[in-house]
């Protein structure tokens, strides 16, 4: 890796790729290796700065889900879009990379691929060795302020401080999750300025902000092995079964995270209601029954006593606050209609979802450049002939569990090879 001086006048090149993520890492990487001459172009003084935030700092590089159809299924609507660059470099070769280049990777529950090391940074080391390798050139502090248009080619990209010409552009400035490492959606206008549609960007995998007080009374209890449903109007939209993490502000977690773009998505159209049953593999009779015995073995305690082995203390009193009984009341001394109100509350606890965090907190944005203007072959605009584009700023999002990186990789390896060939 070579820094480059944009102003200097050396700076014509074969590819330009704007945005040093981890899709733009990989497209000039890549490219390069075919003997190019590559230029890397980021605003930020270092590369992949959001890289070393990922996985809470241990970055989960992939998920060695090595079906690809199966892969594709954690991607939404759109994720189809996804299997030939997954087909051209996918999970597998992924792992591989980062093993040739001497990072050894480890996988965890649900598939989750992370360095041994459990350090991003080593990550990131890695990548830098790759652009070394390959001789890629990288213009730091740069900022891509304007494209000119030329006919239907890109003639040079004007920075702050100079410009590049190429002939062929990368296009990888990401999303507008976590602007403050760079991706601030500033991309979005430069495609757009170019001809593309932009699919209207919101944050996913996202907390979720609570309407009700009594669920921000709660942080720091997580409740396992819940269904989670999504209501609007009534009608369910979709569930996801998981965990649910209570926060001082609504609810998160792994499930909620997966579910927060759908529900951004209904919150502009009205009022969301999540719906958590905690015991979602036994029906109603199933499990007064179970209540039932539960209270004969222990006619002389509470009924928050005995609702406490099911769920943590705490949420047993704030659900009986909600539901209206006695917390106190003595297990002996319970009605049918009281075990079928306290069934009926374990089964059905309603949230009211009043907005997601925000880009400030979403690990990844929903929506982009449409990708009825991108090839998923080359990853090329079809509006622009010698533009390309990766990563996040495309409109696909994954799920929690290394797949929008897997993302980034695929569509990063697939521009950085269409480019140069
Ligand atoms: C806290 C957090 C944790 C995450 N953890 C994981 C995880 O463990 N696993 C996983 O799979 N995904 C994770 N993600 C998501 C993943 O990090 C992103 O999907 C991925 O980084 C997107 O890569 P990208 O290269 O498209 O964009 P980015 O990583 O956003 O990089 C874009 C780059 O472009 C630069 N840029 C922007 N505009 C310009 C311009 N005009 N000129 C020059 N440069 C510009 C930016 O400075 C930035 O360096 C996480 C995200 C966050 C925020």
């Amino acid at each position: 890796m070579a820094e480059k001086d944009t102003k200097s006048k050396d700076n014509k090149f074969d590819v330009a790729v704007i945005g040093a993520g981890p899709a733009g890492i990989m497209a000039a990487g890549q490219a390069a290796s075919s003997g190019a001459k590559v230029i890397l172009i980021e605003k930020n003084k270092q590369f992949g700065k959001k890289i070393l935030l990922t996985g809470n700092g241990r970055c989960n590089i992939t998920n060695a889900e090595f079906d690809l159809r199966k892969l594709t299924q954690n991607y939404g609507k759109n994720g189809n879009f996804l299997f030939h660059a997954f087909s051209v470099f996918g999970p597998k070769e992924t792992i591989e990379f980062f093993n040739k280049l001497r990072l050894e990777t480890k996988t965890e529950n649900n598939k989750r691929v992370f360095p041994v090391s459990d350090n991003a940074n080593d990550v990131l080391g890695t990548l830098n060795k790759f652009l070394t390798k390959n001789k890629v050139n990288i213009a730091f502090n740069s900022e891509v302020a304007e494209i000119i248009i030329k006919g239907k080619k890109i003639s040079k990209v004007v920075l702050k401080d100079g410009e590049a010409t190429a002939k062929k552009y990368i296009l990888c400035t990401g999303g507008k999750s976590y602007p403050l490492t760079g991706s601030d959606g500033f991309g979005y206008k430069l495609a757009e300025k170019m001809g593309h549609t932009i699919i209207k960007p919101i944050p996913a995998l996202s907390p979720i902000i609570a309407k009700e007080e009594w669920v921000k009374s709660l942080p720091g209890i997580s409740l396992e092995d819940t269904k989670i449903t999504v209501f609007q109007n009534n009608k369910k939209q979709f569930e996801e079964e998981g965990e649910i993490l209570f926060t001082h502000f609504g609810v998160s977690g792994p499930e909620i995270l997966n579910i927060s773009g759908g529900i951004g998505e209904l919150l502009e159209k009205g009022e969301v209601k999540i719906r958590v049953d905690l015991f979602p593999l036994l029906n109603h009779e199933e499990l007064l029954k179970g209540l039932e015995d539960v209270l004969k073995s222990n006619a002389n305690k509470s009924v928050k006593n005995i609702l406490s082995i099911f769920v943590p203390e705490r949420f047993a009193e704030a659900l009986l606050g909600n539901s209206g009984m006695d917390k106190n009341k003595i297990a002996n001394n319970m009605s049918t209609i009281e075990k079928r109100i306290i069934v009926k509350t374990l089964k059905n606890i309603e949230i009211t979802a009043q907005e997601t965090l925000g880009f400030d907190k979403a690990l990844v944005t929903r929506g982009g450049i449409s990708l009825k203007e991108i090839d998923h072959k080359t990853m090329k605009s079809k509006i622009i002939d010698n533009l390309y584009f990766a990563g996040e700023i495309i409109d696909i999002d994954g799920k929690t569990g290394g797949f929008n990186l897997q993302a980034s990789w695929s569509t990063g390896y697939l521009a950085g090879n269409s480019a140069v060939n």
